[in-house]
């Protein structure tokens, strides 16, 4: 893989054939996903669709002392709104000093759509630099101005000669792709091209000694590739799961300030916690640094959190040291959640979020002592087979690949009935309002990562079952917008595969 010298990364789409519907079984889906043939099914009506560049602003709001300057007409990127505060307290909890989220849009209208939106861009780099000195000036480009072809590369390319801070073109326009992950590589993108560097930085004259400890700290460094949906207790989490084994982290992207980025090339692994989230940077970093990475599971649950462990302490060869500290940390899970099984046992749940952390959430559920009576995830691609191909227990329940579409989540929950929805705050909503009881699959201040995170996530799950009248009390004064018919229909009635080939 190697689309650094393109200006913009290809769609997911083009570049994994992923697909973004399908309703059936888990057991066929990962069956047609390993034939290759998903990518051809369609949705014959379709309620939502996701936005890339809003994913992409999900982790590009994050990084501390840039300027994010949102190309295109003021509506876009309207939903950093809702990240400003989390994203202030959360810098500062890396940097005391940080300034927060720092956001210019170039308010494109009728006339910049005639007459092209290039210089309006060019004022805004310029006043970004002028105002805030920043160290980076990341731009993304919504879709307005790439239908009417302003040169966002070239504006880039003249004004970087004048301002200090690195400008960071994201080509990440709404309208090219449906699968919203394509946003991930659009981030990546822009920080492979400009904020790492393309030759080793030399560093100043040291000893003998300081460079020999220098090289043995860089060979026990892994880049910890987070995720803007992780907390920060997250991340203490995975500090502490890799301090066991004598590791020092380097954790990126989500939170670090522009320099970070050129430490990525020194670590001796890349360990990603979400293939979705980081293929195509740990790809490029292997093919133009020589580093090796994992990105095979996501540390939620313990099967997963003990793969996740094992796999980064059999790179290091610290197998049995990670062995023991497992299966201490096992029997002292074990022991704390053992007053909540009773209350968990034989509950129905439906669980909806990402395809990596829809299948290790069925995983620890499962564990907890649930059943699992469905899934639903934003998009499917080959990442998924691996985990979603193993876990026998949900072979045949349905999976609904669908992003957003609140109508097949509401049939699904009406006709399959689960005790518990779990799913992302925004589309908790629906069940809520159905009378089903619900609670985050993530949240940036909560704990859900490895050991501590299944104890804690058992301990809210408890609360929120032990009482559940809130939600019985609340589908009993509000009410979801379709007809009675719409519920006696397959969830999936309007997923169409007719052009898929056999
Ligand atoms: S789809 Fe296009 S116009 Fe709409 S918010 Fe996204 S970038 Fe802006």
């Amino acid at each position: 893989m190697d689309y650094i010298k393109e200006k913009a990364p290809p769609v997911r789409e083009e570049r994994l054939r992923a697909c973004n519907a399908y309703g059936g079984s888990c057991g066929n889906l990962v069956e047609k996903s390993k034939k290759g043939c998903l990518n051809g099914i369609k949705r014959k009506f379709s309620q939502t669709q996701g936005c890339q560049l809003n994913l992409s602003l999900a982790i590009i709001n994050t990084i501390r002392d840039a300027v994010v300057i949102v190309h295109g007409p003021v509506g876009c990127g309207g939903a950093s709104l809702a990240q400003a505060g989390v994203n202030k307290g959360f810098q500062k909890l890396r940097d005391s000093n940080a300034r927060g989220l720092i956001w210019v849009n170039t308010n494109m209208g009728e006339n910049e759509v005639v007459q092209g939106g290039e210089s309006r861009l060019r004022d805004a780099i310029l006043h970004a630099e002028k105002e805030f000195r920043p160290s980076a000036i990341i731009i993304v480009n919504s879709c307005v101005p790439a239908i009417i072809g302003d040169d966002i590369d070239g504006v880039v390319e003249q004004a970087q000669k004048e301002v200090k801070a690195k400008i960071v073109p994201v080509h990440c326009e709404g309208f090219k792709t449906k699968i919203m992950a394509s946003a991930y590589d659009a981030v990546y993108h822009g920080i492979l091209r400009n904020l790492i560097p393309h030759e080793k930085i030399i560093q100043d004259e040291k000893t003998e000694l300081e460079a020999l400890q220098e090289k043995y700290r860089a060979s026990r460094t892994v880049n910890v590739l987070n995720v803007s949906s992780m907390s920060r207790i997250d991340e203490y989490e995975l500090v502490r799961l890799l301090k066991a084994i004598d590791l020092e982290l380097n954790i990126l992207p989500c939170y670090a300030h522009p320099d970070d980025f050129q430490k990525a090339t020194e670590a001796a692994l890349n360990v990603s916690i979400c293939a979705t989230h980081d293929d195509y940077f740990v790809e490029h970093l292997k093919e133009k640094y020589g580093i090796p990475f994992i990105l095979r599971t996501i540390p939620i649950g313990v099967q997963y959190t003990n793969r996740w462990i094992l796999d980064i302490a059999k790179f290091f060869g610290a197998e049995e040291a990670a062995q023991r500290f497992i299966d201490q940390e096992v029997k002292q899970l074990e022991e704390a959640i053992a007053p909540f099984r009773d209350i968990f046992k034989g509950k129905r749940v439906l669980i909806g979020g990402g395809e990596i952390r829809v299948v290790a959430n069925a995983e620890l559920l499962h564990y907890l002592g649930f059943e699992i009576i469905g899934l639903r995830a934003y998009h499917y691609d080959q990442f998924a087979d691996e985990m979603l191909g193993e876990q026998d227990i949900i072979k045949q329940i349905p999976f609904n690949v669908a992003t957003g579409q609140p109508f097949e989540q509401a049939n699904l929950n009406h006709n399959l009935k689960p005790d518990l929805y779990v799913g992302h705050v925004n589309t908790n909503v629906w069940a809520a309002k159905q009378g089903i009881p619900v609670i985050p699959l993530f949240h940036q201040s909560q704990l859900f990562l490895g050991y501590t995170g299944i104890y804690e996530f058992a301990r809210r799950l408890a609360r929120i079952l032990r009482n559940p009248s809130f939600n019985r009390n609340f589908k009993d004064n509000v009410h979801l917008p379709y007809f009675e018919e719409w519920y006696e229909k397959d969830a999936f009635s309007y997923i169409d595969e007719s052009e898929l080939q056999a």
